[in-house]
């Protein structure tokens, strides 16, 4: 039977093309996707477009954008072998990392991917972005199953766990970066899949659940040298706040003055969850390495591992979503959910 995929177009500069008239960027219609891309004519697939209205621009998502994509992915599951979502580039690493953890237990791909030049100009690398996308949101294994059943990136001939991703270039093809985990697939004459990276499912046929429920009241505080006690408190006060993932030093390290700890111990206390990352591209937070680390794991601040920021705020926003009790929060931190960390 052939595949269907759904692709999901909700804005960002992949979508747009240069009006002949004022020569101004406009939103491409996406049912008539195949006249800018006339290459998915080829592929034997049944291609459905569906497409947000209005279109924005990644810097506009909000928490609501996720629910309603999650929406239209769990209103589709059972109808589509696997979806290409269509999304800029700016904010893509954060509705990967968001849609990861809101989609539990998914078997099928969800395949994100934009681009750096427009779909509908002569250099664009939306092109092969779609393309690709496509045929990897398609793909099945010898026994018929998905062959990548988790919420990607595919993004210049490299295709990424989403959660593991940063978006680190303004301008080159080569957008993203997922310093801790290597690629699930290099995309050259052939798409070669690394399986062992690969996450699978324990059972095919659990039904896809949906974390609706997403709570935002966190803050991030990166320090920096010379930061007063009043920038911290000022984050570390922001109204209704639960949880603070902290952009720490190197292998998890941070002054340990004796304002900076006790003002942290304050606010654990408190029952606010922090969250150790490192503002290091690479690597992993360590706070039995070095002394300065060793203070803030005393005062009860709990480690990020390896993951980045974008993906333990969207892990908050979930954890945060279902559960009161900070406990229960910082114990489910430590887990893997979404093989977002590389421990646990
Ligand atoms: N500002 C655009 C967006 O994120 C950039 C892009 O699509 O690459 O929506």
């Amino acid at each position: 039977m052939k595949s269907s995929i759904l692709m999901i177009y909700t804005g960002g500069t992949i979508g747009m093309k240069q009006d002949e008239k004022t020569m101004a960027l406009v939103p491409v219609d996406i049912s008539q996707i195949e006249t800018e891309v006339p290459e998915l004519r080829k592929f034997g697939y049944k291609i459905d477009t569906c497409s947000f209205d209005p279109v924005i621009d990644s810097s506009d998502i909000t928490p609501d954008f996720w629910i309603a994509l999650c929406s239209v992915i769990k209103a589709n599951y059972l109808k589509y072998d696997g979806f290409v979502v269509l999304h800029g580039t700016d904010t893509m690493s954060y509705t990967a990392s968001a849609l990861s953890f809101m989609l539990e237990d998914l078997a099928k791909p969800v395949i994100l991917t934009g681009s750096q030049l427009p779909v509908g100009m002569l250099r664009t690398d939306g092109k092969e972005n779609i393309i690709s996308s496509i045929e990897i949101a398609a793909a099945k294994d010898d026994e018929g199953h998905p062959m990548v059943p988790e919420v990607c990136i595919y993004f210049e001939s490299q295709l990424y766990r989403g959660n593991r991703t940063t978006k680190y270039n303004a301008e080159n093809f080569r957008a993203f970066r997922s310093a801790n985990y290597p690629v699930l697939a290099d995309v050259g004459i052939h798409i070669k899949y690394n399986r062992h990276l690969i996450r699978y499912p324990d059972r095919w046929d659990k039904p896809l659940k949906v974390r609706y429920h997403l709570d935002t009241n966190v803050a991030i505080l990166k320090i920096f040298p010379g930061i007063t006690r009043q920038a911290v408190e000022a984050v570390m006060e922001t109204k209704g706040c639960r949880a603070v993932v902290l952009e720490s030093f190197g292998s998890g390290n941070a002054p340990t003055s004796e304002w900076f700890l006790s003002t942290m111990r304050k606010y654990v206390d408190k029952g606010i969850v922090i969250v150790n990352v490192t503002q290091c591209q690479a690597g992993k937070v360590d706070m039995g390495a070095y002394a300065t680390g060793m203070g803030l794991r005393g005062i009860g601040v709990i480690s990020g591992y390896d993951a980045t920021t974008e993906a333990t705020l969207c892990k908050l926003f979930m954890l945060l979503g279902r559960y009161s009790s900070p406990e229960k929060v910082k114990k489910e931190m430590q887990k893997a959910l979404r093989g977002e960390i590389s421990c646990g």
